[in-house]
Protein backbone atom coordinates (compact mmCIF):
# COMPACT_ATOMS: atom_id res chain seq x y z
CA UNK A 1 0.00 0.00 0.00
CA UNK A 2 1.20 3.68 -0.85
CA UNK A 3 1.31 6.42 1.62
CA UNK A 4 0.77 9.00 -0.47
CA UNK A 5 -1.22 10.04 -3.13
CA UNK A 6 -0.95 12.75 -5.67
CA UNK A 7 -4.46 14.67 -6.94
CA UNK A 8 -4.19 18.29 -9.24
CA UNK A 9 -0.34 18.16 -8.79
CA UNK A 10 -0.66 17.99 -5.15
CA UNK A 11 0.87 15.27 -2.97
CA UNK A 12 -1.13 14.05 -0.09
CA UNK A 13 1.29 11.83 2.63
CA UNK A 14 -0.58 9.92 5.90
CA UNK A 15 1.83 10.25 8.97
CA UNK A 16 -0.66 8.08 10.87
CA UNK A 17 -3.60 8.73 12.93
CA UNK A 18 -4.41 12.28 11.58
CA UNK A 19 -1.18 13.41 10.73
CA UNK A 20 -0.52 14.44 7.21
CA UNK A 21 1.99 16.15 4.82
CA UNK A 22 0.30 17.89 2.46
CA UNK A 23 2.85 19.17 -0.75
CA UNK A 24 2.87 21.63 -3.92
CA UNK A 25 5.44 22.85 -5.87
CA UNK A 26 6.60 25.88 -3.33
CA UNK A 27 4.82 24.74 -0.06
CA UNK A 28 4.69 21.86 2.29
CA UNK A 29 2.25 22.02 5.06
CA UNK A 30 1.91 19.83 7.65
CA UNK A 31 -1.62 18.83 9.95
CA UNK A 32 -1.57 17.29 13.18
CA UNK A 33 1.54 15.53 13.13
CA UNK A 34 1.70 12.52 16.25
CA UNK A 35 4.30 11.02 15.87
CA UNK A 36 6.03 10.41 19.59
CA UNK A 37 4.01 8.10 21.31
CA UNK A 38 2.43 7.03 17.97
CA UNK A 39 2.73 3.08 17.79
CA UNK A 40 2.30 2.95 14.15
CA UNK A 41 4.49 6.31 12.91
CA UNK A 42 7.76 5.90 11.60
CA UNK A 43 8.55 9.83 10.56
CA UNK A 44 10.57 11.32 13.01
CA UNK A 45 9.73 14.80 14.06
CA UNK A 46 13.14 16.47 12.98
CA UNK A 47 13.12 14.96 9.69
CA UNK A 48 9.71 16.75 8.69
CA UNK A 49 10.60 20.37 6.75
CA UNK A 50 7.18 22.53 6.14
CA UNK A 51 6.38 26.38 6.04
CA UNK A 52 3.05 25.64 7.12
CA UNK A 53 2.11 23.69 10.30
CA UNK A 54 -1.77 23.60 11.38
CA UNK A 55 -3.56 21.75 14.16
CA UNK A 56 -7.11 20.93 14.15
CA UNK A 57 -7.42 20.79 18.47
CA UNK A 58 -5.41 19.98 21.49
CA UNK A 59 -5.52 16.81 22.72
CA UNK A 60 -2.34 15.09 22.27
CA UNK A 61 -2.70 13.05 19.78
CA UNK A 62 -3.04 15.73 17.69
CA UNK A 63 -0.84 18.64 18.45
CA UNK A 64 1.56 15.74 18.83
CA UNK A 65 5.14 16.94 17.89
CA UNK A 66 4.17 20.41 16.75
CA UNK A 67 5.87 22.29 19.07
CA UNK A 68 9.35 21.08 18.50
CA UNK A 69 8.42 21.03 14.17
CA UNK A 70 7.26 24.35 14.55
CA UNK A 71 11.14 25.48 16.33
CA UNK A 72 12.99 23.13 14.05
CA UNK A 73 11.04 25.26 10.83
CA UNK A 74 11.17 28.64 12.57
CA UNK A 75 7.11 28.60 11.14
CA UNK A 76 3.85 29.59 13.60
CA UNK A 77 1.45 26.86 14.51
CA UNK A 78 -1.97 27.81 12.92
CA UNK A 79 -4.61 27.31 15.49
CA UNK A 80 -7.68 28.71 17.33
CA UNK A 81 -7.36 31.55 19.57
CA UNK A 82 -8.03 28.98 22.31
CA UNK A 83 -4.65 27.59 22.10
CA UNK A 84 -2.37 30.84 22.17
CA UNK A 85 -1.31 30.61 25.62
CA UNK A 86 -0.53 27.13 25.53
CA UNK A 87 1.92 27.71 22.19
CA UNK A 88 3.10 30.89 23.48
CA UNK A 89 4.29 28.92 27.10
CA UNK A 90 6.47 26.07 25.19
CA UNK A 91 8.24 28.87 23.25
CA UNK A 92 6.60 28.28 19.70
CA UNK A 93 4.86 30.91 17.38
CA UNK A 94 1.18 31.14 17.00
CA UNK A 95 -1.03 31.82 13.92
CA UNK A 96 -4.07 32.22 15.62
CA UNK A 97 -7.41 31.95 13.65
CA UNK A 98 -11.51 32.19 14.27
CA UNK A 99 -13.37 29.60 13.46
CA UNK A 100 -15.44 29.97 10.20
CA UNK A 101 -12.88 32.83 9.11
CA UNK A 102 -10.97 32.21 6.07
CA UNK A 103 -7.00 32.79 6.65
CA UNK A 104 -4.42 33.35 3.80
CA UNK A 105 -1.46 30.86 4.52
CA UNK A 106 1.78 30.71 2.36
CA UNK A 107 -0.41 27.81 0.01
CA UNK A 108 -3.26 29.61 -0.38
CA UNK A 109 -6.70 29.68 2.16
CA UNK A 110 -7.34 27.76 5.10
CA UNK A 111 -10.96 28.22 6.70
CA UNK A 112 -11.85 26.27 10.15
CA UNK A 113 -14.53 25.02 10.52
CA UNK A 114 -16.17 23.56 14.03
CA UNK A 115 -15.99 19.61 15.01
CA UNK A 116 -18.46 18.49 17.56
CA UNK A 117 -15.93 16.89 19.80
CA UNK A 118 -15.26 17.03 23.74
CA UNK A 119 -13.22 19.82 24.90
CA UNK A 120 -11.24 18.06 28.17
CA UNK A 121 -7.86 19.25 28.18
CA UNK A 122 -5.37 16.04 27.54
CA UNK A 123 -2.69 15.24 30.37
CA UNK A 124 -0.13 17.83 30.32
CA UNK A 125 -2.20 20.54 28.35
CA UNK A 126 -3.00 22.78 30.51
CA UNK A 127 -5.54 25.17 28.64
CA UNK A 128 -9.04 26.40 30.17
CA UNK A 129 -10.88 25.55 26.91
CA UNK A 130 -10.11 23.45 23.65
CA UNK A 131 -12.24 24.43 21.06
CA UNK A 132 -11.95 21.57 18.71
CA UNK A 133 -11.66 21.93 14.90
CA UNK A 134 -11.71 20.66 10.74
CA UNK A 135 -10.28 22.30 8.19
CA UNK A 136 -10.38 23.25 5.03
CA UNK A 137 -7.28 23.83 2.73
CA UNK A 138 -7.47 25.61 -0.67
CA UNK A 139 -4.58 24.92 -2.66
CA UNK A 140 -3.93 24.67 -6.39
CA UNK A 141 -7.19 24.36 -7.16
CA UNK A 142 -8.03 21.60 -4.68
CA UNK A 143 -9.81 21.83 -2.19
CA UNK A 144 -9.32 18.93 1.03
CA UNK A 145 -11.46 19.19 4.25
CA UNK A 146 -9.73 17.55 6.94
CA UNK A 147 -12.55 16.70 9.66
CA UNK A 148 -10.30 16.63 12.88
CA UNK A 149 -11.88 14.78 15.21
CA UNK A 150 -15.45 15.01 14.61
CA UNK A 151 -18.71 13.18 15.63
CA UNK A 152 -21.16 13.43 12.59
CA UNK A 153 -23.29 16.65 11.59
CA UNK A 154 -24.92 18.85 9.37
CA UNK A 155 -21.76 21.25 9.03
CA UNK A 156 -20.61 18.60 6.24
CA UNK A 157 -23.87 19.44 4.30
CA UNK A 158 -22.61 23.37 4.74
CA UNK A 159 -19.43 22.22 3.35
CA UNK A 160 -20.45 21.02 0.68
CA UNK A 161 -22.68 23.45 -0.50
CA UNK A 162 -20.16 26.51 0.27
CA UNK A 163 -16.47 25.01 -0.23
CA UNK A 164 -17.06 21.91 -2.58
CA UNK A 165 -14.48 20.24 -0.95
CA UNK A 166 -12.64 17.65 -3.50
CA UNK A 167 -11.13 15.64 -0.65
CA UNK A 168 -12.35 14.64 2.78
CA UNK A 169 -9.92 13.12 5.64
CA UNK A 170 -12.21 11.52 7.44
CA UNK A 171 -11.98 9.78 11.14
CA UNK A 172 -13.88 6.17 11.29
CA UNK A 173 -12.24 4.56 14.65
CA UNK A 174 -15.58 5.28 16.45
CA UNK A 175 -15.03 5.67 20.31
CA UNK A 176 -14.00 9.30 20.17
CA UNK A 177 -15.17 10.25 16.70
CA UNK A 178 -17.55 8.99 13.68
CA UNK A 179 -17.49 5.30 13.15
CA UNK A 180 -17.96 3.85 9.44
CA UNK A 181 -21.64 3.83 9.24
CA UNK A 182 -21.55 7.75 10.27
CA UNK A 183 -18.31 7.99 7.54
CA UNK A 184 -20.84 6.68 5.08
CA UNK A 185 -23.17 9.61 5.26
CA UNK A 186 -20.44 12.12 5.96
CA UNK A 187 -18.97 11.14 2.59
CA UNK A 188 -22.41 11.48 1.29
CA UNK A 189 -23.05 14.90 2.36
CA UNK A 190 -19.84 16.40 1.83
CA UNK A 191 -20.46 15.54 -2.15
CA UNK A 192 -16.22 14.60 -2.45
CA UNK A 193 -14.22 12.58 -4.89
CA UNK A 194 -11.69 11.20 -2.32
CA UNK A 195 -12.30 9.69 0.90
CA UNK A 196 -9.36 9.16 3.18
CA UNK A 197 -10.22 7.30 6.38
CA UNK A 198 -8.10 7.88 9.65
CA UNK A 199 -8.16 8.00 13.29
CA UNK A 200 -8.53 4.24 13.08
CA UNK A 201 -5.96 0.94 14.60
CA UNK A 202 -3.49 3.70 16.58
CA UNK A 203 -5.18 2.32 19.90
CA UNK A 204 -7.02 -0.57 21.15
CA UNK A 205 -10.43 1.88 21.34
CA UNK A 206 -10.48 2.88 17.53
CA UNK A 207 -10.22 -0.32 16.04
CA UNK A 208 -11.57 -0.28 12.55
CA UNK A 209 -11.66 -2.00 8.98
CA UNK A 210 -10.52 0.59 6.22
CA UNK A 211 -12.31 -2.26 4.02
CA UNK A 212 -15.67 -2.15 5.68
CA UNK A 213 -15.64 1.79 4.57
CA UNK A 214 -15.01 1.12 1.28
CA UNK A 215 -17.47 -1.62 0.94
CA UNK A 216 -19.73 0.52 2.74
CA UNK A 217 -19.94 3.33 0.75
CA UNK A 218 -19.75 0.74 -2.34
CA UNK A 219 -23.42 -0.33 -0.81
CA UNK A 220 -24.46 3.06 -0.38
CA UNK A 221 -23.68 3.97 -4.19
CA UNK A 222 -21.29 6.50 -3.32
CA UNK A 223 -19.27 7.30 -6.56
CA UNK A 224 -16.19 8.58 -4.10
CA UNK A 225 -12.56 6.69 -4.49
CA UNK A 226 -11.74 5.40 -0.83
CA UNK A 227 -8.22 5.95 -0.61
CA UNK A 228 -6.93 3.48 2.24
CA UNK A 229 -2.69 5.26 2.87
CA UNK A 230 -0.30 3.24 4.81
CA UNK A 231 1.86 4.80 6.69
CA UNK A 232 4.87 6.79 5.70
CA UNK A 233 7.97 5.35 6.70
ZN1 LIG B 1 -7.90 12.22 18.17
Amino acid sequence: MASKITINNVDITFLGHSGFIIEENNHKIVIDPFLTGNPLATVKPESIKADSLIITHAHSDHIGDSISIAKNNNIPITATFELEKYIASNGAKANLVAIGSKQKLPFGNVVFRPAIHNNKPSDGIDIPLILPSSVLLQLQGLSIYHLGDTAINLDFKLIQEVYKPDVAIVPIGGHYTMDIEEAVFAVAWLGVKYVIPVHYNTFSLIKADPLELKEKMKQANLKAECIILDTAE
